[in-house]
């Protein structure tokens, strides 16, 4: 018998190059999300003990961005429009990295692009202000996609309940919108900024420029999931209709193919780099990093808009061992902005911190007390993972300790 949950690998291996292990989850259509996991891939590392994340970091090194960058130019060059009418759909929040590719997109390329924004779940006031200056200073026409509050607080509760992923409604949104407002607009060509896959899928997600369809295009609403509840057993038991939950399923397919919208990241054509996203953003859109470090971690400018963002990774952390600055360190440490033994080191220091700022905001949100709350988390502990030590959870293999 298996001790692990979720189909995790038992035995805990750490990247020999960042400071990932391969309890890393790969990411999957959000709308397939079950309580077990069922079909989850996890981080891929070879036999050199090197990460996919990793490989793909030394493949993107290689790349002739030049090149990369005429085909970007080609293909604008067939959607662009003549009148100054829209031509392709920028989602984002007020993040740096849409900040960034809508700028790019307009004021380097010519484009004309329409901006979509799915807000965060609760907006942090630098969050807010940054989607506020994107808009403003960046200077873009913005449609707010405000969803159902009563839904939205259901699903988000749900989600936490059942799949301990407080940020689920926020990724549901923010990859299924965007198709389904190009569609509205008549606009074929949709932008993300850089392809999360680059962070831990097989490097094969990685050869192309398309987002695939299997992760925001709907074929049989009977086997999608939403809060890993199957779509008719949600409405059945929440007394929900079809109606109250579209604004979270993805398009169906038949409206994407007569429609022909491609959704592409920008991160393909242009060496994306998360700090260099910051800095262009702080001098042309206003963007702000926020004045302290975000809890969990040593950073204070990645994912700042959402006050359940920092539980999220608080989650993640419960999950797969895995928290959030480990996910920051290892970014940067395949962009050579931190060494491992720092990583390591920060990571010892802030990896799993409880995220105080915003708790009892968000546990008022979703009507859960702070101590039902841990509850919950402890069903979601593997065993593999944890252990209990004098009254509190211990993480058996840490990456700062098996490597000192
Ligand atoms: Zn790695």
């Amino acid at each position: 018998m298996s001790n692990t949950m979720y189909g995790l690998p038992e035995k805990i291996v750490f990247c020999k190059r960042c400071i990932m292990s391969n309890q890393r989850p790969s990411s999957i259509p959000e709308f397939l999300h079950k309580p077990d996991r069922e079909g989850a891939q996890y981080l891929h590392l070879d036999e050199e003990g090197v990460c996919d994340a990793c490989r793909y970091a030394e493949i993107k090194e290689r790349i002739d961005w030049e090149t990369r960058e005429q085909e970007l130019l080609e293909l604008l060059d067939q959607y662009r429009s003549k009148d100054g009418s829209y031509d392709c759909l920028v989602p984002g929040s007020g993040g740096k990295d849409s900040a960034y590719a809508a700028h790019l997109l307009k004021y380097k390329y010519g484009m004309h692009p329409l901006t979509v924004t799915w807000p965060p779940i609760l907006y942090t006031d630098y969050g807010y202000r940054n989607w506020k200056n994107w808009v403003e200073i960046g200077g873009f026409d913005n449609v707010v996609f405000k969803p159902n509050g009563r839904m939205h607080r259901l699903l988000t509760k749900l989600s936490i309940q059942n799949l301990l992923h407080p940020f689920q409604t926020f990724v549901l949104g923010q990859k299924n919108l965007a198709p389904k407002m190009a569609a509205n607009f008549g606009l074929k060509l949709v932008f993300y900024g850089e392809n999360e896959a680059e962070y831990g899928n097989p490097i094969a997600d990685n050869t192309t420029a398309m987002r695939d369809r299997s992760y925001w295009v709907m074929k049989n609403l009977n086997e999608l999931y939403l809060a890993g509840m199957p779509v008719p057993e949600l409405m059945d038991k929440h007394d929900v209709t079809l109606g109250d939950l579209k604004a979270y399923l993805p398009a169906p397919a038949e409206v994407i193919e007569k429609a022909d919208i491609d959704v592409r990241y920008l991160g393909y054509y242009i060496k994306w780099t998360p700090q260099e996203a910051f800095y262009y953003a702080e001098e042309h859109t206003g963007f702000q990093a926020r004045p302290f470090r975000t809890e969990g971690t040593y950073s204070k400018y990645n994912s700042i808009d959402d006050k359940i963002d920092d539980l999220h990774y608080y989650t993640t952390h419960i999950k797969f061992g895995i928290g959030r600055t480990t996910y920051d360190a290892s970014q940067e440490i395949r962009n050579h902005h931190v060494t491992r033994e720092e990583g390591l080191a920060l990571a010892k220091q802030f990896d799993g911190e409880r995220p105080k700022r915003y708790l009892n905001e968000v546990l008022d949100y979703i009507e859960l007390s702070e101590e039902k709350f841990d509850e919950l988390c402890d069903r979601f502990r593997s065993p593999h993972l944890w252990k209990r030590e004098n009254g509190e959870w211990k993480l058996r293999h840490a990456s700062w300790e098996q490597d000192a």
